[in-house]
């Protein structure tokens, strides 16, 4: 996945943006301002609900770019060369040279995002309460809330002990250090991110064709990508440990 352009640099790192953004923006965009809004505030026009909605989905990108920011700086001051960030259909990339130089380290690099994410959600779910309880209720209350909730998602999703997820360097991270031996660690990270792959694979699948609706095929997408990321990955790190350096 390339950047098809560049929005510019944080902290020296190149910020790109691939163009299946769009179709999550969209996707996200269109589900808060026809669904979601109207259902929680039913008294607004449809200008309002697509101007929360827009502005809503670009604080959600924001968020996201800042979980990769955080393991972009963590990694580099870990020792680590960070090519550039990417966001793309399933979220977004920091593309790191190298491996971390420890277990420590990989779970510095690895921890950090959720931990970002899970703080920004806090951070929305707080202000929100805040806004409710100086006794404004409205459009952007549901923004808020939506912001909180997505956060809080993102940091247990990515928190699943399976690679390439940052739970799966978590827990490499942990064999590595049990074991001292990287390679198996990333071996068993590799094997649990497959599983978990073709789980949401069958549990998508199973969804869409009971007639629970299109999320299911999203969800087998979703597997399928990470079946294959974690394929990826074991390979890659087979090869990199067979070259003796
Ligand atoms: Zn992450």
């Amino acid at each position: 996945m390339r950047a098809s352009f560049q929005l510019g640099r944080i902290a020296g790192i190149r910020i790109g943006v691939n163009w299946s953004v769009l179709v999550i923006f969209v996707l996200i965009a269109w589900s808060l301002a026809a669904a979601r809004f109207p259902a929680d505030y039913p008294q607004y026009g449809n200008g309002a609900y697509v101007a929360a909605a827009v502005l809503t989905a670009v604080v959600f990108f924001v968020s996201l770019l800042a979980h990769e920011i955080s393991h972009a700086l963590v990694a580099r001051r870990n020792g680590l060369h960070v090519q550039d960030i990417t966001l793309w259909l399933f979220g977004g990339v920091a593309r790191l040279s190298g491996e971390a130089r420890s277990p420590g380290a990989e779970l510095r690099i690895a921890g950090v995002g959720p931990l970002v994410s899970l703080l920004l959600g806090v951070v929305f779910l707080v202000v929100a309460a805040l806004v409710r309880a100086g006794g404004y209720d409205g459009l952007a209350l549901a923004g808020l809330a939506w912001l909180g909730g997505i956060n809080i998602a993102l940091a247990v999703f990515n928190v699943i002990p399976a690679a390439p997820l940052d739970g799966g360097r978590l827990l490499r991270s942990v064999i590595w250090w049990r074991t001292g031996d990287r390679l198996t660690a990333t071996r068993w990270s590799s094997r649990a991110g497959q599983v978990f792959g073709w789980a949401l694979v069958a549990l998508g699948l199973l969804t869409f064709f009971t007639g629970h609706g299109f999320g299911g095929l999203w969800l087998a997408l979703i597997g399928w990508f990470l079946v294959g990321a974690a394929t990826a990955e074991n390979r890659q790190a087979t090869r990199r440990i067979g070259i003796p350096t």
